[in-house]
């Protein structure tokens, strides 16, 4: 739980003199009892300040969270500092009821578990690690529960692990969804644990399920920000927060493609932390981020203008997912912006999201899910959402069965490869691929269409397929065996220095230095980025440069050796 001292908070005020004459006492008072009670206030402001005052927008969002734009408003949360920061500006604002805190007409939970299958519910936090528990034992041939991490407040990062026997994860392509990042949006958060239900027991009865499990290595995490739906304690979702328990909007804690490893100024949440390391550690091929406040398929970019480089797959996708919601919702639902999509950055720019993290970084394909414009909905809705998405859902997760997928093997040996999957003239921003090193597997989603494909690994001839077709909604398969490059062989077999791995992630050790030996790394522009003398075999950390390609010359009892160092 958390702490925060109103007489302290007051203080800042009365200190900053920041109550203008056109903001009333009330909105003033009101903001300062919401940051000390729940570390965070809930405001809009005019959307006009886009047009009028962008450079300031643009400053603003990084220190206050943007949850949507709608109606003419701009609806934001922040916590003290980033409020603090906020009014320097002056800007009219209107402090709102937190979503969370608005009347309900029936209790939000249950007592016992036997309506479990009407999934009208929010859980208490003991009957949602329960229920996630009881999946696993249930169904221990289906579905294992990983604790991924735990939060702040000590609660537990949970996923459900389903997958069949059928064949080993590595070689099908991994599926995620993970819901309520932002804690008082909760509709993913049953959906998602219907999900889960919903394909345990329809595994085997269902031919689309059970392709699903059988073809996928699904990972679903219902509740992803647990202190922050918690916030008012175990026994309730009512008073949730956006934020974690340190008032961290966990959706602008992550690694930036634009702006670096920390856009808002915070360290990486415990939470983030959890998630970076299992993104890290499993190649998620295709993902989605669930939220509330508007009904809106969002794809990436949300930080940059520019498009990726599959923005056609990305629209077709998201299309299909709106599209089949309206086949089977005619009500108006899920039809915010473009008739229910929109490119991220059209909307409105964040940055730190987890989005643009896992396609940027992880070179996986995520879009974020706004399901319900209303934040929190009376939970007797929820069969309405589910009535209304999961037919969208299990399509989505069959994205990742389509496109480009193969083996990548030694020729000589037929062992698996750790190789590179570069569309040529297409892949840009890290949209290209990689395979695993010990299945030899990639899987690559992409529009219909003709491409020329490019595999490279180290120690091997780069080998290019032209003319490979892809259709909509189909698989074309390329497996691909590399000659082992004579050359580079040699090299290694006369001991010289080499550097290993190579592409890396940053983490590389220096191999076969005998003596005094001097190392230089330079950009590709030849600005020297480091020198150091070593005598052996040395490790370093070179995950701190932004990704691409440099030089390293080593210099070693005389003789000189130029490598390509290639960070992804
Ligand atoms: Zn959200």
């Amino acid at each position: 739980m958390r702490s925060f001292c109103l007489i302290g908070i007051l203080f800042f005020f009365l200190l900053t003199g920041q109550t203008t004459e056109a903001q009333s006492f009330s909105d003033s008072l009101n903001a300062q009892t919401q940051l000390s009670q729940r570390g965070e206030v809930y405001f809009r402001f005019p959307v006009q300040i886009i047009e009028n005052q962008p450079v300031v927008f643009e400053f603003i969002s990084r220190f206050i969270s943007i949850d949507a734009k709608k109606g003419g408003f701009i609806y934001a949360y922040a916590n003290a500092t980033g409020f603090r920061r906020f009014l320097e500006y002056g800007i009219h604002h209107e402090v709102l009821t937190p979503p969370s805190l608005l009347l309900h007409t029936r209790p939000w939970t249950v007592s016992n578990l036997k309506s479990t299958n009407d999934w009208n519910y929010y859980p208490t936090y003991p009957q949602y690690v329960t229920l996630m528990q009881q999946f696993a034992s249930n169904y221990p041939q289906l579905c294992a529960l990983d604790t991924i991490g735990t939060t702040t407040d000590g609660r537990l990062l949970l996923f459900a692990h389903i997958r069949s026997s059928k064949s080993l994860p590595k070689e099908r392509p991994s599926f995620m969804y993970t819901s309520t990042i932002h804690g008082d949006e909760t509709v993913g958060y049953v959906l998602m644990l219907r999900l889960i239900d919903y394909l345990l027991k329809n595994y085997g009865v269902d031919p689309t399920v059970t392709d699903l499990v059988d073809s996928l290595d699904i990972w679903i995490n219902p509740l992803a920000n647990p202190d922050g739906t918690y916030a008012s304690g175990d026994a309730s979702v009512s008073g949730a927060t956006r934020y974690n328990a340190n008032g961290v909007d966990l959706n602008r804690n992550f690694p930036d493609p634009a702006l670096g490893d920390h856009p808002d100024g915070h360290s990486w949440q415990p939470e983030t932390k959890a998630f970076m390391k299992l993104a890290e550690q499993h190649q998620f091929v295709v993902s989605a981020n669930l939220h509330t406040g508007s009904e809106v398929v969002n794809y990436p970019w949300d930080t940059w203008q520019r498009r990726t480089a599959d923005d056609d797959w990305w629209q077709l996708v998201s299309r299909q997912y709106a599209d089949t919601v309206h086949t089977y919702n005619s009500s108006g639902y899920l039809t915010n912006l473009d008739n229910g999509i929109s490119d991220g950055y059209d909307w409105y720019r964040i940055t730190g999201g987890r989005q643009d993290y896992m396609n940027y970084y992880r070179h996986d394909r995520e879009f974020t899910l706004e399901l319900s414009a209303v934040k929190m909905p009376d939970p007797v809705e929820m069969p309405g959402f589910w009535n209304s998405n999961y037919r969208s859902l299990l399509n989505y997760m069959r994205q990742a069965l389509y496109g480009f997928r193969g083996e990548v093997t030694d020729s000589l040996s037929g062992k698996p490869l750790y190789a590179r999957v570069f569309i040529l003239a297409h892949d840009v921003d890290n949209s290209d691929v990689y395979s695993d090193s010990v299945s030899g597997c990639y899987f690559r989603p992409v529009k219909g269409g003709t491409y020329d494909v490019t595999y490279s690994a180290d120690g091997y001839v780069t080998k290019t397929y032209s003319g490979l077709v892809a259709r909509d909604g189909h698989l074309t398969v390329q497996n691909v065996a590399l000659k082992p490059d004579v050359n580079w062989i040699t090299g290694h077999e006369k001991n010289k220095p080499f550097i290993y791995p190579n592409p890396s992630r940053g983490k590389i050790t220096l191999k076969g230095i005998t003596g005094m030996s001097t190392i230089k790394l330079y950009s590709l522009s030849g600005v020297l980025i480091l020198s150091k003398n070593i005598m052996e075999d040395h490790s370093m950390d070179l995950s701190g440069l932004p990704r691409g390609t440099y030089i390293m010359i080593i210099e070693n009892e005389g003789t000189q050796r130029i490598q390509k160092v290639v960070l992804y």
